[in-house]
């Protein structure tokens, strides 16, 4: 065993970012909704998905903070 492979997140968003959400989504009806952030076009979004149909079910924007900006330093190297 040995520390060679430090895991790195494969992901736009790291899954500590995802938050369950309660509910049902307005498209497929699943309580599957979960919110987290989503870069765009116009910036950085927070989003609640429906993970099962992918419908976005809310959408606002959002300010770069905390871990979003480790995630992007981390996207950079
Ligand atoms: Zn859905």
């Amino acid at each position: 065993m040995s520390n060679h492979s430090f895991p790195r997140p494969e992901e736009p968003t790291p899954r500590q970012a995802r938050e369950a959400v309660a509910g049902r989504c307005d498209a497929c009806g699943e309580s599957a909704l979960m919110r987290y952030p989503l870069l765009s076009e116009g910036g950085w979004y927070l989003v609640v998905k429906c993970q099962s149909c992918l419908h976005s079910q809310q959408r606002e924007k959002w300010q770069r903070l905390g871990h979003v900006t480790l995630l992007t330093d981390a996207l950079a190297c």
